[in-house]
This record gives C-alpha cells, structure tokens and sequence, in this order.
C-alpha cells in the first residue's frame, strides 16, 4: 500500500490513452508502463508456504524502474552500506579517517528549460564540468596542489602551477590525470523540495587530497574544502565552453547574463561522512517524492509536506491550475514562496501540475545518478590503496556477522521468517490500459 503509488496508478491510464494536450517521451511512458505493472499479476511473482504455520502465500515482482516510488527501498539501503562498509571480509573500508565535506554546485535558473530539453547531454556536460572544477582549484599550491617551495627547482612544475594559478583567475578549466587529487561521490537530484526541476550536483569529498608528489595534503580549515567562488567560476566557464562546443544552437538560446552570475558552490562540513552518504542514498535509488511527505491524493489535486530552505519550517504545498505555467523554470526559492501563497487546492488540475512535476524527474535512459572521481573511480584501485596507506587505515578481517533474514520470507498469518518458495507465478497479460495504449 503506497499513497503515491496507488494515486500514480489512477492517473497512469488517462496519461497514456489521452489527448495530445499531455505529450510524454518516451522514457516517461516506459516509467509509467513500469509504475502500472509494479508488484501486479502482469510481472509474474513467487508462490510461498510457510514453514511454521502451514499458511500459503504469493508475492508479484517489482519492477525496479527508477521512477517507481514503491522500489528502490532495497537499493538505497546497499548502496549505503558499500559507502559506509568498514572492513568487512570482503571490503576494505569505505569511509577514510579524514573530516568530509559537501559540496553543491547549481546551476542559473537561466539554464533549467535547456536542462529540461536536453536532459541528457546537459547532465552529462554538468558531471564533467563541475568535478573537473573541483580537481582544477584542488590543484592550485595555496589551495590543496603540491608543494610550491618543493616546486620551484623543476621548471616544468613552476609553469604548469603558473598556469594553474592563472587560470583559475579567469576562470578556466584545466584538465589532466595529474590534478586529480580528490576522491569524489558526486550524486544528481534534478528536483527541488516542491519537485520543481532544480538540478543540483553534491559531491561527497574526503577532506584532503592526493599530491602527484604522492603525498597527503589534509585540508587546511574544517567548514570548506576549496573556496566556493573559484570552483564556480571554473564550472561556469567550462560549462559554457562545453555547451557552444556540445550543442551551438543550444548555446545560442542562453542569455548572455547566465555566464556572469548565478552560480553558486556552497561547502558543508559533513564530520565523518556517514551521515551525508545516508542523506543522498535517496538521491541514488529513490525518485523525487515518498509518502512519508504525502498528505492527500485526490483525483483533484495532491498535497504534500516539504521544508522551507531559508526558513527550515515545514509547508505544505498543493499545486494549483496555474502553478506549472508560474513556476516552470524558476528557482527554488521564488517556487516555494509562491506555493506557500497559494497554499490551497484550487479545482482539479492541480493533479494534472503534480504528475507534470513528478514526469520531469524521470531520468533519460543510461543517464547514471551517482559518479565516482579521481581516486575514488573504480578504475583507479592502485591510487585509492595508496591513499589509504598514506593514512594509515587499519583492514581488520572479521568473521561476517549473522545477516537479518530476508524481509520478504516473514510470513504474514504468524510473523515468523519461515516462508519457503514453492513456484512460479507466471505473468500475466497487460492490464487494459496497457492494451489501450500500445
Ligand atoms: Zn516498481
Ligand atoms: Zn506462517
């Protein structure tokens, strides 16, 4: 029983089968395909008896599509886990003995209908811009970069920091296996609190970095890593050189200011990193609502719960007719005060708004919410080992702890973990609406 589910499922058919009026692409009507057939006779699913009390039992197959908000549930919890394992028999640990820091690059408001037309080219260009950022300033002596004293008697090093130093004036990227010295988690949201699009990356950032002398330079202060303005003006840069190159016509479309003003790196200190990969495990495998923030789902209009940024309190929105055509490409803030203003359901197309959103957040096939960079790409094993001999971090095998039994073996009649797999459920013929559609 899920509230947003079930509302998801109401709504599907009319989505599919309707007028011209709701165009989907093609990756929102496979989602919405996935959502109608999600835990249904059409997937198939498992027939079970129970080893204590005899009872039968069945279970239909989920259909693990990102955008379903009745999965995910399973893969947010192991990808937090392989985050935050510590030596384990199998891995080494996750999490490095340094202070962690967040980072979160946005990008100008200017920018989202691009990133809503071309989904996956500009999530693509903003993954690559913004970690090539955070690599560049990371490079700059003053910064995290080698040692400037140990520098000067090779000339080519004294260029190359030179040149470093004065591209990060103008704002310039500068890329090269050399200057990656951070490990770096970076997750895509693409949504803001009242799931308007705001496509926001955070990097989860061990606090230090890794100098081609193949030293450790820990960070020098504890509430940012790298200073917000400089990695922004690289990002900036970069992405403007990265879209007139990717996309030209694209490019044309930007206003000019969009490459003076509006972005922005803010810098967090996350203490030991546990609890900041627990915060963005929901980014990596779960989609942009869950009933917990859902307050009522009608035919007419859905209402939900969601926290202020400025002010912390907690709202509740419910969007109205209006609200896509008022909100539609604006920022975070100005869409949160103009939900609180309109705080009230009026009439019911405040439904249609709501699966709008909800449709914006589905993600382009193979576009990956989660990267991995510097030393901690899974291809640069040797680097992280040296990383974690450089800080000492101690791998003690343990035996492996007794797992909790499987969620799905608790039979529901006596609540014991006894259910035993008896057969297969075969699938189903499409549901009608599918037919419909097809
Ligand atoms: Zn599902
Ligand atoms: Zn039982």
């Amino acid at each position: 029983m899920s509230l947003i589910a079930d509302w998801l499922v109401r709504q599907a058919p009319a989505w599919l089968t309707g007028p011209p009026t709701r165009p989907l692409t093609p990756a929102q009507r496979r989602a919405l395909h996935a959502i109608l057939r999600c835990r249904t006779p059409a997937l198939g699913g498992h027939v079970y008896r129970c080893g204590a009390c005899d009872d039968a039992d069945f279970a239909y197959h989920s259909c693990h599509h990102r955008a379903c908000p009745r999965c995910g549930g399973a893969g947010t919890a192991a990808w937090t886990a392989r985050q935050t394992a510590r030596q384990t028999a199998r891995q080494t640990a996750r999490l490095l003995p340094v202070p962690y820091f967040l980072a979160t690059c946005t990008l100008p408001e200017e920018l989202r209908p691009i990133v809503a037309a071309r989904p996956e080219l500009l999530h693509a260009l903003f993954f690559r811009e913004a970690a090539k950022a955070l690599q560049t300033i990371a490079a700059i002596p003053r910064h995290l970069g080698a040692d400037g004293a140990r520098q000067r008697g090779d000339g080519r090093a004294s260029g190359a920091t030179r040149s470093e130093a004065q591209g990060e004036k103008r704002g310039r990227p500068r890329s090269g296996r050399r200057d990656e010295q951070l490990g770096m988690v970076g997750v895509l949201p693409t949504w803001g609190r009242q799931l308007q699009l705001h496509p926001h990356l955070h990097f989860i950032i061990p606090g230090g970095g890794l100098a081609p002398d193949g030293t450790w330079r820990q960070a020098k202060r504890s509430d940012w890593l790298l200073p917000g303005d400089a990695v922004a003006a690289v990002v900036r840069a970069g992405m403007d050189e990265a879209l007139r190159h990717a996309a030209p016509e694209l490019h044309a479309q930007v206003p000019a200011r969009c490459w003076r003003e509006g972005w922005w790196v803010h810098w967090l200190s996350a203490g030991t990193g546990e609890n900041v990969v627990k915060y963005l495990a929901r980014y990596v495998h779960r989609t942009a609502i869950s009933d917990e923030r859902i307050l009522a789902a009608t035919n007419e209009s859905v209402t939900f719960r969601y926290t202020n940024t400025a002010t912390q309190a907690r709202k509740e929105c419910t969007l109205t007719a209006d609200d896509g055509a008022r909100q539609r490409g604006e920022g975070e803030a100005r869409s949160e005060a103009e939900g609180e203003a309109n705080g009230c359901p009026h009439g019911g197309r405040g439904a249609e708004q709501f699966m709008r959103r909800y449709l914006s957040h589905v993600p382009p096939p193979s576009q990956h919410r989660v990267r991995y960079f510097g030393w901690m790409h899974p291809a640069a094993k040797a680097r992280r080992l040296k990383v974690e001999t450089l800080l000492a971090v101690v791998i003690v095998v343990r035996a492996k702890a007794a797992e909790p039994p499987p969620w799905h073996l608790c039979c529901r009649h006596c609540g014991e973990f006894a259910l035993v797999k008896t057969c297969n459920l075969p699938r189903g013929p499409p549901t009608c609406a599918l037919r419909q559609s097809a």
